[in-house]
């Protein structure tokens, strides 16, 4: 397959990309890594009349020191995250996430902002950046905005992105003091796209109570979903199996309403979302406690 025709351009720094963005607006297509965008271009689901390349921008290749925690440049690749030492030390949960992100070569190629600007609600990078409390740095011809993470993502493949603005930086946070985290997944075959995911981060206080917690799922709606009730259920409680089983269910019967596609009935889905946030909350809790 072959992409329909389109204008092609390759600004080398962001002041030059924002002009066309702007001129360009629904019309256009940002490329990153590529790896999501040109297989939709191949098989002609996407059909922008043109591409602004940004793999030239070498000012949002970088991965700093944040305030508290660390801030990463919206086209790092995939692999220089995974490979950070500053990310490992200040982003335990974004480091140990970034292996079951696809395959070594989409990581190769892919980038973190596109990402998160493609929006795949069975993308891990959502979930985790949610549960972090992340927060991205927007821009456009005028200025700049900060939108947090829980309101970046609007439907399935659909951000808050207006069509002039380029996602440049997301800033992951230090985790609470005592706190604990987790990813499990599963996928039919090792690097698929998971057909449920569970991410969890808790904090507790000196008498092992639930100070904090985040609780998101991935693959079972049109967006990464937070289990707000289920988090409830945790707060204030110390952790037990007993209440991280009443957890587990709420977050399976009421936060979640997945669909049926071909990889999976909306019934298994919702077994899966109960097992995994059990096991996912076991992990964060022993986590925690060992801090
Ligand atoms: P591109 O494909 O270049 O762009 C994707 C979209 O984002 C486009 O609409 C583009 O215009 C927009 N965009 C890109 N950058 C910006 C920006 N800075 N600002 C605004 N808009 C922007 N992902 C997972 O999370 N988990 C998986 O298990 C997984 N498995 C995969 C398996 C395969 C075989 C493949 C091909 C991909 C898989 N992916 C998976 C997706 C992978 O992570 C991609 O790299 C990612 O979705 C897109 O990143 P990209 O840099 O290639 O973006």
């Amino acid at each position: 397959m072959k992409p329909a025709p389109f204008e092609y351009y390759a600004p080398a720094t962001v002041e030059e990309a924002l002009p066309l963005l702007g001129e360009y607006g629904y019309e256009a297509k940002i490329l990153a890594g590529g790896q999501s965008l040109i297989p939709m271009m191949n098989f002609r689901l996407a059909q922008p009349s043109v591409l602004i390349d940004i793999n030239n921008l070498s000012e949002l290749f970088y991965i700093r020191p944040g305030d508290s925690g660390v801030c990463i440049g919206a086209m790092t690749r995939h692999c220089q995250v995974e490979r950070d030492t500053l990310v490992s030390e200040r982003a335990a949960l974004l480091y140990e996430t970034m292996p079951k992100v696809a395959t070594q070569q989409v990581r190769n190629r892919g980038t973190i902002g596109g990402s998160l600007a493609h929006a795949d609600p069975a993308a891990e990078l959502g979930a985790v950046s949610i549960a972090m409390d992340s927060r991205f740095r927007i821009r456009n011809q005028k200025g700049e905005r900060w939108v947090n993470a829980d309101d970046f993502f609007v439907g399935m493949y659909t951000t808050l992105l207006e069509p002039e603005e380029l996602l440049v930086e997301i800033m992951f946070p230090s985790l609470p003091p005592r706190s604990g985290w987790s990813l499990v997944e599963v996928a039919r075959r090792p690097h698929d796209f998971a057909l449920v995911g569970v991410v969890a981060v808790v904090a507790l206080d000196k008498n092992d109570r639930c100070t904090h917690v985040r609780l998101v799922l991935l693959s079972v709606g049109d967006r990464p979903m937070v289990a707000h009730q289920a988090m409830k259920t945790l707060l204030g409680q110390t952790p037990s199996s007993g209440v991280i089983r009443v957890a587990a269910e709420t977050a399976a019967k009421e936060d979640i309403d997945p669909g049926s596609d071909i990889h999976a009935s909306a019934e298994f889905r919702r077994h899966l979302a109960d097992v995994l946030t059990r096991r996912s909350l076991e992990q964060a809790f022993e986590r925690a406690k060992a801090n």
